[in-house]
Order: structure tokens, then sequence, then C-alpha cells
């Protein structure tokens, strides 16, 4: 059985990432979404918040499971016996990061590669941190995230 994980803050998830997750899981048979809890960023979302939005946006793909770690994301794919980490590239700005991640996470750990999807195109301007500045003015982000999402975010900024 082919597995992935698709690792990320989702501070909060948008259409970007489900469109990455919805292709990735068509590629793999079983594809763990895990949210990082990150220490050094300051998120919107705590960690439990950001499981159960990706939980609901997920739930009509069956073979997505959502999940969170904390520490090396090589050790976390080792523990979860998977050899493969997905990422999302928007643009060339994303690549450098990106790169530097795939061949740290290779070195520390040899079976680990990272594969990555580009994204869309009507997704490739989006971005969580875009979405949290426009909903912290009081605007619409109905056509960056579902619903759902949307919610949380306004009620955060009331
Ligand atoms: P991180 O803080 O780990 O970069 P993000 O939640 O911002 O976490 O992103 C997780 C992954 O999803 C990254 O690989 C990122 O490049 C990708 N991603 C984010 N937004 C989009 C988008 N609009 N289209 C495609 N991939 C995206």
């Amino acid at each position: 059985m082919s597995k992935a994980i698709y690792p990320g803050s989702f501070d909060p998830v948008t259409y970007g990432h489900i469109d990455i997750i919805r292709r990735a899981a068509k590629i793999f048979d079983e594809l763990t979404v895990s949210v990082l809890n990150n220490k050094v960023k300051t998120p919107l979302f705590s960690v439990d918040e950001r499981v159960k939005m990706l939980q609901e946006v997920c739930k009509d793909i069956p073979n997505v499971k959502i999940d969170s770690f904390s520490g090396l994301l090589a050790d976390y794919a080792s523990e979860c016996g998977t050899d493969v980490i997905i990422r999302g590239l928007r643009a060339i700005t994303d690549f450098e990061y990106e790169l530097q991640m795939a061949q740290t996470n290779h070195k520390i750990a040899e079976h680990v590669d990272t594969v990555f999807l580009t994204t869309s195109l009507e997704y490739a301007y989006l971005s969580s941190t875009t979405v949290k500045e426009v909903a912290s003015f009081g605007k619409d982000v109905t056509q960056f995230v579902p619903p759902c999402v949307a919610e949380k975010i306004y009620e955060k900024y009331r």
C-alpha cells in the first residue's frame, strides 16, 4: 500500500491546500495530512482547532487521515512508516526553502523523499497568511477557504 504524509501549518487550511490534498489522495492509497506543532511560529489557531477544520473539510475523502506532530519531520515520517512527503509549490519563491527542507530531510533519513505537486493556477496566489490579513480587515474570505473555515476565522477577529 502506498502511503504519504502532507505536513504543514494549515493555519488555517485553504482551497490551495485542499487542492493538493485531493490530488495527492488520488496518487497514494493513504494520505496523512499532519499539522505541525511549530513552537517558532505564533499561529492564529491551536493545533486542535486546525486538526478539526482539516477533518471537516476532508471528511468526504476516504483515504485521507488527519494527524498532528511536533519535532523533526523525518522522525515523524519514520514513525508513520512512510517514505514520501508531499509539499505544494506555488511559485519560484517557495522553491529555495522547499529544496533545502527536502534535502535536509533526505540527509537525516535517507529513505524519505519529498514529492512536489505544483499548485493549480487558480490557487497560485493563495496563502493562509493573506487570508488572515484580509479577514482581519473584516472582508469576506469565502473565495479562499470553505465556509466552515471562514466562520472560524471571523470568530477570531470579532
Ligand atoms: P508551512 O508553514 O509548512 O509552509 P503551509 O500550511 O503554509 O505550511 O503550507 C503547507 C504546504 O502547502 C506547503 O508545501 C505549501 O507550499 C503548500 N501550499 C500552501 N498554499 C498553497 C497553495 N495555494 N497551493 C498549493 N500549495 C500550497
